[in-house]
């Protein structure tokens, strides 16, 4: 396939330092995707995949999952043996970020461990450990609240010979947990304000640092975590957070001498808009190897080193792919742009986009060249809020002897799980492409299927 390098350099593809890598134009305007490297390489036409499979479509592509997480583990790896680090590196993939059967299943080929929020999640990875297609000594963190269901579940599964460790967050937790016959971790909400949006000055996860610290002396505390929260804006932020975090680490180290983890958590970010580079893992894993070994420095054996990168390692591995099905004048307000509607939703399909105003890359499928609008996008639902209004959104005009389809990139942390049916719309159909092959993972949603879950 012979690729377009001015219709790259337009829609921002072909960039490994924004995630689009994998996408190229071809000569003809069409959306491309690449699997693979030089020996055993595959290219997908995104627009031949939409007119055998129709829209709207979620396309999942596992080989770019897996290449972050190698690009993890080696950076890791190397520079903990170039700077002397003696305590080692897990990745818990967090479950919470893309439960998708399709996503576990690469996360740990990829040789991640798991962390976990609720019991439901817990309760999925378990069937699949209970039947042997995880690593028997797969370690899996418990987060979240602890209901009675999710505690009794941690117990039996310990029983049983899961390497389980329940992450206490309150001081109520601790109680259940003290006496537990496994390692246990704490939660600590750190005194540091950081530019997520997710940051709380009064953060209601984990256990206060002078709460951690008064904890009684109990032997099986072996793991510190904290997670500031997602999307970290900068690579000084993640290291002022260890550094804080190594800090407390240092101190609690002194009374929990079992301690030997040190999780730093989530919320490493994805360039969603594509407007900036935002930071690259040899710089932050550097930095923060160095910083965890200089705050330490020497007063304790260096702790392993755990992150739990979610949408870091799945968001880039998804696109969701909408026809244009009609225009629409803006009156009065933008006169001179248009409404562009798709086949789907953003309140159903992409609801961060409504709920916390996401902002995604978006790209033609097809028809990449030529004149464009500025355009709104809105959902086909029926309603107001259904809608992506920026203000730099430009796309190729329709056309009335072809259609237009659309691609919105970075779609794979979050938004599944999140996604409902308002106006009993259907999903998007899921397709995974793998080894040169596309395969369906679930097709559209029959009314009747729809209208299951609500009684029908
Ligand atoms: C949500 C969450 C994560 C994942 O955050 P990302 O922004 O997807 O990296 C990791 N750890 C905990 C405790 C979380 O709640």
């Amino acid at each position: 396939m012979k690729y377009d390098e001015t219709l790259d350099k337009l829609w921002k593809m072909g960039d490994k330092t924004i995630n689009t890598g994998f996408f190229h134009f071809s000569s003809e305007g069409e959306l491309i995707i690449k699997e693979g490297g030089k020996e055993n390489s595959h290219e997908y036409n995104v627009h031949e995949i939409i007119k055998e499979y129709g829209s709207p479509l979620r396309i999942y592509m596992p080989f770019v999952v897996s290449s972050r997480i190698k690009r993890v583990f080696e950076t890791f790896h190397k520079v903990i043996r170039e700077e002397g680090y003696t305590g080692g590196f897990a990745y818990h993939y967090p479950m919470k970020s893309n439960q998708t059967k399709e996503i576990i299943e690469e996360v740990l080929k990829a040789g991640t461990d798991i962390e976990v929020t609720s019991a439901n999640e817990l309760s999925l990875i378990a069937s699949l450990w209970k039947k042997g297609e995880t690593r028997g000594e797969l370690r899996v963190l418990c987060n979240g609240p602890k209901s009675d269901v999710y505690i009794e579940l941690i117990r039996s599964l310990h029983k049983k010979g899961m390497n389980i460790i329940p992450i206490v967050e309150n001081l109520e937790e601790f109680r259940v947990f003290k006496k537990f016959a496994g390692p246990i971790g704490v939660r600590v909400s750190l005194s540091i304000g950081v530019d997520s949006r997710w940051s709380k000055e009064v953060s209601r996860f984990g256990l206060t640092e002078d709460e951690v610290l008064s904890l009684p002396k109990t032997p099986n505390i072996t793991m510190l975590h904290f997670h500031v929260g997602s999307q970290i804006g900068s690579k000084r932020t993640i290291f002022r957070v260890v550094e804080r975090g190594a800090l407390v680490y240092k101190k609690l180290k002194k009374k929990q001498t079992n301690l030997s983890i040190l999780d730093i958590g989530g919320g490493f970010g994805v360039p969603y808009t594509k407007k900036k580079i935002m930071y690259d893992v040899p710089e932050v894993a550097l930095g923060i190897v160095k910083r965890i070994k200089r705050t330490l420095n020497g007063t304790c054996p260096h702790p392993q080193i755990v992150v739990e990168w979610g949408q870091y390692a799945v968001a880039p591995s998804q696109m969701t792919v909408y026809n244009i099905i009609f225009q629409k004048d803006i009156r009065l307000v933008k006169p001179s742009k248009k409404w562009y509607v798709i086949d789907g939703s953003f309140m159903n399909d992409l609801p961060d986009t409504w709920a916390i105003g996401q902002q995604w890359h978006i790209v033609p499928a097809n028809r990449a060249y030529g004149a464009r609008h500025a355009v709104w996008l809105a959902g086909s639902s029926c309603d107001s809020d259904d809608e992506y209004v920026v203000k730099d959104l430009r796309l190729p005009k329709l056309s009335k002897t072809e259609e237009l389809y659309i691609a919105i990139l970075d779609t794979g942390a979050y938004q599944e799980a999140l996604s409902s049916q308002h106006c009993l719309l259907d999903n998007p159909e899921k397709l995974m492409l793998t080894n040169g092959k596309v395969k369906i993972l679930r097709r559209r949603d029959s009314a009747r299927e729809v209208g299951k879950e609500l009684g029908w």
